[in-house]
């Protein structure tokens, strides 16, 4: 997920207190929660920005925009561990005390692995690699070169967010050095200790993105293939997913398909980068494709009442969208709420409808121009 502007990021993990209240409901691993006592005046317990899960996984809050809007994952085996996206290059310093408190050694990170090289999941690739000199990147083979060559990735970055913006949000992005970055074709494994991570192509969200599976654990690092699912959206009922949609490259049968081929390992596991661990229910591939079988439909169907204005610039268009997409949402947690906490839940999800809005706005644009240019 690309995030938008206009939202300050938070102040750093010291000075904001991280909570953790992922709820546990029967069938749910726990989620162990780490407490340091602070040496702040205030006296307050300061909450280590990770959380432990089962099978040497370690997630990690990214300190993106808010607390638990976005995290990376530590894992580990025989004492070498790969990180799994990386944040942005703030989100160093929530690794730092992540791996002090762990005892974890630089030289013991081995592999930097991001889903995809959109900022919030690849943004610290190349500081990292400075930081950790063992360390190698694996990367989409169609991502490789955006991350060794930023410069294109962040000229159209900070044309969406604007200078300033885009500093808050990431900072110096720094470039990969090309003899430390190898490409993982689909399939490709790589091993850490005794653990072995396959990737798997996945578009629909970004043409660069890969899921990677975790046989030890039967879960999925699922970048944003397996859509959002922040704390406030999970429900003794059944947890909520949103598809993430991308305002350049979504492409809505390629994301069902996506998910169809996660669902198909039959996975116990999804790791989320917005946000967490997900225990995997075939119910959630069913509301995910549901919602792209929707967005995939919205596009035509809302043309007509934006008087044929479609695209990414079009107002009333992405405003139509954007209400389509709320309340497909909001009919999803109905199913697993009261009707006042799902409507609180749909509205806490504007910023992403509006994302989602956004990327059928640009598939529909995409659709129109072949039209016009395929002669009848
Ligand atoms: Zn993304």
């Amino acid at each position: 997920m690309k995030r938008r502007a206009g939202i300050r990021r938070a102040q750093s993990a010291l000075a904001c207190p991280i909570q953790y209240n992922l709820h546990s409901t029967t069938g749910r691993q726990a989620i162990t929660t780490h407490t340091v006592s602070s040496s702040a005046s205030d006296g307050e317990a300061a909450r280590l920005p990770f959380h432990t899960l089962p099978e040497n996984i370690v997630c990690i809050d990214a300190d993106y925009v808010q607390p638990q809007l976005a995290c990376f994952y530590l894992v580990g085996d025989s004492g070498e561990y790969a990180l799994v996206e990386t944040g942005t290059n703030h989100s160093l310093d929530n690794l730092r005390r992540t791996l002090n408190h762990l005892h974890i050694n630089d030289s013991q990170i081995r592999y930097i692995v991001p889903t995809h090289v959109h900022l919030d999941h690849a943004g610290g690739a190349g500081r990292y690699l400075q930081e950790f000199p063992r360390a190698e990147l694996l990367v989409h083979p169609r991502g490789a070169r955006h991350l060794i060559n930023p410069g294109k990735l962040v000229a159209s970055s900070i044309q969406v967010y604007g200078q300033e913006t885009f500093t808050a949000l990431y900072g110096d992005i720094i470039p990969a050095p090309a003899e430390r970055t190898r490409v993982l074709e689909d399939g490709a494994t790589f091993t850490i200790g005794e653990r072995t991570l396959q990737a798997v192509h996945t578009r629909g969200h970004a043409e660069h993105h890969f899921c990677l599976w975790d046989e030890q654990s039967r879960g999925w690092f699922s970048g944003d293939m397996f859509g959002i699912s922040y704390p406030g959206l999970r429900f003794a009922e059944g947890d909520f997913v949103l598809p993430a949609t991308t305002p350049t490259q979504f492409d809505p049968e390629a994301y069902i398909a996506s998910v169809r081929t996660l669902a198909a390992r039959n996975p116990a596991m999804m790791y989320l980068t917005h946000f967490s661990a997900l225990p995997f229910r075939p119910e959630q591939v069913d509301m995910l494709c549901d919602q792209l079988q929707h967005y995939a439909a919205l596009g035509p169907a809302l043309a007509g009442g934006a008087q044929g204005e479609t695209g990414r610039d079009s107002g009333r268009y992405l405003q139509l969208l954007q209400e389509a997409v709320l309340e497909r949402a909001q009919h999803h947690l109905e199913q697993l709420t009261s009707p006042e906490k799902a409507q609180a839940a749909a509205q806490a999800l504007t910023m992403d409808a509006q994302l989602n809005a956004q990327g059928i706005a640009f598939r529909q644009a995409q659709s129109d121009s072949h039209h016009r240019e395929t002669p009848a």
